[in-house]
């Protein structure tokens, strides 16, 4: 008989010292062959520049960091999720001129999703929770073809849009890249990777009037647009600042594990109204 705490919490695990069973990379088959994870999360990142002063994995950084805070809060809960290790990189089509960044095209992306959910599926882990935290990454076209083409269901997460009510009272100002939100998130988990000498985050360059109207979008030619690399003043950012966004981020993700987890094996994230 396999009981949801098999797993063991984080506390019992050595306050993080210890193996998580919960973390694919540090889990063993038979840990998991003794309770098999119900839900898995993968966490995918993008390698670029984030204005002078964060590291070009920030972004990996970030989604891992949720991911694995979300997966233990679950675990307490009685859930049985399992974080898959990250994809690093993402969609950069538009900043190939700044030094060792690195891009991944939408067709190689949809093969890694496609493969990830055929394998998972294969084991009967039919629930993926995508946990991005690259803006530049669009998973919705690739998820529908991913979801008919094997049969897993899949939520998206962008991390930057979970609670939206806190982000807006913590941060007078979180910035879109690099900026606030992001470097106190970085001085939160990697502080010792946070360099001094941060750019301005400014940008040197707008769509003109009736190019740039609401309903439009076109890429931005990234480095013409931002000099620094940066979109949002990373001055104000603070540890605690990523603290407090990254707790509440990881609650909401958990809340999402725990629920679905404990809905039946093929069952979608919905539910009838009333149900
Ligand atoms: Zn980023």
């Amino acid at each position: 008989m396999v009981r949801p705490d098999d797993f063991l919490p984080p506390a019992a695990a050595g306050a993080g010292k210890g193996p998580r069973q919960w973390i694919l990379h540090e889990s063993n088959y038979r840990q998991l062959l003794a309770c098999r994870p119900t839900v898995a999360l993968l966490p995918w990142g993008a390698t670029e520049a984030h204005n002078l002063h964060l590291p070009h994995g920030t972004d990996v950084i970030e989604a891992v960091a949720l991911a694995e805070e979300a997966a233990a809060l679950a675990v307490v809960r009685g859930a049985r999720p399992i974080v898959l290790p990250a994809i690093p990189y993402g969609n950069d089509a538009q900043q190939l001129d700044q030094v060792a960044t690195i891009h991944l095209s939408t067709t190689a992306a949809l093969a890694i999703l496609s493969d990830v959910a055929a394998s998972l599926v294969r084991q009967r882990i039919d629930r993926l929770v995508l946990v991005n935290g690259h803006g530049g990454n669009e998973f919705k076209p690739l998820v529908r073809d991913v979801m008919l083409a094997t049969g897993i269901t899949i939520v998206v997460i962008d991390f930057w849009r979970l609670v939206p009510g806190l982000l807006a009272t913590t941060f007078p100002d979180p910035g879109d890249h690099a900026g606030q939100l992001e470097t106190s998130l970085l001085l939160h988990l990697r502080p010792e990777w946070v360099a001094e000498g941060a750019g301005s985050g400014g940008r040197a360059a707008v769509l003109p009037p009736g190019m740039g109207q609401p309903g439009m979008w076109t890429p931005r030619p990234w480095s013409q647009v931002h000099p620094d690399s940066g979109c949002g003043d990373p001055a104000g950012a603070t540890a605690e600042r990523g603290a407090t966004f990254l707790t509440a981020a990881a609650g909401a993700v958990a809340d999402l594990i725990v629920a679905w987890g404990a809905l039946p094996p093929g069952t979608g994230p919905f539910v009838p109204i009333g149900g």
